[in-house]
């Protein structure tokens, strides 16, 4: 992994665990600190995760204004609008580190495993999205959570002229995550 995404990795990982451990600083989430960004931002990472009410990036890595280029939508699908956000971080914002994020208990997985291969009515893209790693044998959808992490890594990596060019020029690295409710770890998927 390259240094500058190993270093960004670890302070979200520490963040994190200050977090589980009821740690948490807070220190930069004050006006002070919105203030001192008016003009400009550098986050360290940027998270593509879910819209989940439970999944809080700032507040599960221990961040504040600044820090963290969030993307979300309803299960973390790859579109267009995603794609070009998180274009936007790498390019325009040089984060060293995406991280592709998933959750326990993930409503568009779950959605996706009872319906398949069943066309859904709702959250049509979404559904038909997870579809592509779904088969009658998939069981757990907290399962097809992390495993769909890495069909978004790739999906990044293929529908990306920017992103692909960049990632094989070093200058970004995706990690995947995966946030446990019981927890509130975040654990890196290999
Ligand atoms: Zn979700």
């Amino acid at each position: 992994m390259i240094e500058q995404a190993k270093k960004a990795l670890d302070i979200l990982l520490e963040g994190n665990n200050r977090f589980v451990n009821g740690e948490s600083t807070v220190t930069n989430r004050c006006v002070e600190t919105l203030k001192s960004h008016k003009n400009g931002q550098s986050p360290i990472a940027c998270i593509v995760t879910c819209s989940d009410s439970r999944v809080i990036p700032e507040l599960i890595f221990d961040k504040g204004f600044g820090e963290l280029f969030v993307v979300r939508c309803a299960g973390a699908v790859i579109g267009e609008n995603i794609l070009e956000s998180v274009e936007y971080a790498v390019e325009h914002l040089h984060v060293p580190l995406v991280m592709v994020l998933s959750h326990d208990d993930c409503g568009v997985m779950k959605a996706a495993k009872e319906m398949y291969p069943k066309e859904p009515e709702h959250l049509k893209l979404l559904i038909r999205s997870v579809y592509e790693i779904i088969d009658s044998e998939t069981e757990c959808y907290n399962e097809l959570a992390r495993d769909y992490t890495l069909t978004k890594k790739r999906k990044l990596l293929k529908r990306s002229e920017i992103l692909r060019q960049a990632y094989h020029d070093k200058k970004f690295e995706i990690v995947r995550g995966y946030l446990c409710f019981d927890s509130g770890e975040v654990k890196i998927l290999n």
